[in-house]
């Protein structure tokens, strides 16, 4: 027993001494592919080894192969952190080892989960006909809502399958913006990936109602099923946000699923300001929200509201003798996705929303958005610099474009730049192509992000750019 409390008290202090200071370390790993395998042996030890050594060998071999999304440099993809009350969660819920899949296998976690689905629905503005559930990921979330999609067609494919049969062609609707999880979806799903319909975007990266209505009304002439649309608000590349109540209206009068994918952005709609980023979205069927990406809960925890809870039953649920209970008026979230043991991931959500109160998460959020406005400013006042998309959230898309070079040359001399950046091992940033031309992308979503740390990425890029 003491020996367990030493330990605890090891990794406690390691913990601490970590998310104080996230920043000391390279943000990208610096180890080279093979490198942290190649430190660790071939199989698993044949007698137990003393805590102290598997703590040495953590910081010896393990952390110099982390990228630290703890940084407050951390500026690549969508920036994250873990909010430190979220750890204690995740180790209170690791403790309890949990598998909240029966409501009998662990009522509060049930019961939470239900309850803060319920808080965060309120705090995002989102109408009561919405019940939320927990799932790792928003490409799990997408999954299931896009299955439920499949089911609402009453094809009978739960039980005779997609094959040996005539069936219509099932079509998804998409843009080229989408989020990569919803055609694999479809891949997964049986629908194919020629039956994903990239509709064409306007100049701004959203999609276009017109060519959406065009797409759906050609298909359904040519004998083919339209099953879902799939609307983003804050898409992964830009942050560009889809015009969701137009979107609706088309999906409506259509009778066609409509799923909003708002994994990143959806969270600012906790910002009265920003509500209108789910404006149109309370006439969607599914809607998919992150607080794993941009509301300090660790990975992971993505929330997935879905307008008929009981066609999420009926897609999914399938209960075998030994899992069968005699309670009624409960929720048994094994009968509402693929997963049959789920982690006990409502825990850390209610610690975050608790400690930081709703104000608190304003407060964060409105933070991360002026510190990018402030970065898009510094961007657009310099000559040789290009923002190139609109920034309305924390994500800014821009290129070092000097005077006198090809469209070519500027994708080589950015993509160096990147490189470079990355290498310096003090700031990480990520890319995209937007229109053919390679875009740097500088994303700011973490707690302890500070305008100094975001100046010195400009001083970085700056100085590393006149060198390339
Ligand atoms: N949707 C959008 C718009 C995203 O940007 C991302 C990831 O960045 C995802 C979905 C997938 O998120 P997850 O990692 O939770 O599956």
């Amino acid at each position: 027993m003491r020996s367990f409390q030493d330990e605890f008290a090891t990794v406690g202090r390691w913990i601490d001494r970590y998310l104080s200071t996230p920043g000391e370390y390279p943000v990208l790993s610096r180890s080279e592919p093979g490198e942290i395998a190649a430190g660790l042996p071939p199989e698993a030890p044949e007698n137990g080894e003393p805590f102290s050594r598997i703590i040495e060998d953590f910081e010896r071999i393990i952390l110099p192969g982390i990228t630290h999304w703890n940084s407050p440099r951390f500026f690549a993809y969508f920036a994250t952190s873990a909010a430190p009350v979220a750890v204690h969660a995740e180790a209170l819920a690791a403790a309890l080892d949990v598998k909240a899949m029966l409501w009998r296998s662990s009522p509060a976690a049930t019961e939470l989960e239900e309850v803060v689905m319920e808080w965060l629905r309120k705090l995002i503005g989102l109408p009561d006909v919405f019940t939320g559930m927990i799932f790792d990921t928003a490409s799990i979330g997408g999954f299931t809502a896009l299955a439920a999609a499949r089911e609402s067609l009453d094809l009978g494919i739960r039980d005779r399958g997609m094959t040996g049969r005539s069936l219509p062609p099932l079509r998804v609707y998409i843009t080229e913006q989408t989020h990569s999880h919803i055609e694999k979806a479809c891949i997964a799903l049986g629908i194919g990936r020629e039956n994903v319909v990239k509709v064409a975007c306007d100049d701004r990266y959203r999609m276009s109602v017109e060519d959406l209505a065009a797409q759906l009304d050609g298909d359904a002439a040519a004998g083919m099923r339209p099953m879902c649309i799939v609307a983003t608000a804050g898409t992964t590349s830009t942050t560009s946000r889809d015009p969701i109540e137009e979107i609706a209206a088309t999906a409506r009068q259509r009778r066609v699923w409509l799923h909003v994918d708002a994994a990143y952005a959806g969270v600012a709609a906790v910002m009265p300001e920003f509500r209108w980023i789910l404006a149109g979205a309370e006439s969607a069927d599914s809607i998919v929200v992150n607080p794993h990406k941009w509301l300090f809960v660790p990975m992971d925890c993505s929330a997935l509201y879905v307008r008929d809870f009981a066609l999420l039953r009926k897609t999914f649920s399938l209960v075998p003798e030994y899992l069968r209970t005699p309670e009624e008026r409960v929720v048994n979230y094994m009968d509402y996705g693929l997963q049959l043991g789920r982690r006990f991931r409502a825990l850390k959500l209610w610690f975050v929303l608790r400690s930081f109160g709703a104000e608190g998460l304003r407060a964060r959020l409105r933070g991360h958005i002026r510190l990018a406005q402030k970065f898009a400013g510094w961007i657009k006042a310099e000559p040789a610099w290009e923002l190139l998309a609109p920034h309305p959230f924390s994500v800014v898309c821009f290129r070092y474009a000097p005077a006198g070079f090809g469209e070519t040359q500027l994708d080589e001399l950015n993509a160096a730049l990147l490189e470079a950046v990355n290498a310096s091992g003090e700031i990480f940033i990520s890319h995209t192509k937007l229109e053919g031309r390679f875009a740097l992308r500088l994303a700011i979503g973490n707690l302890r992000t500070t305008e100094d740390d975001v100046a010195l990425a400009w001083r970085i890029l700056r100085q590393e750019a006149s060198k390339v």
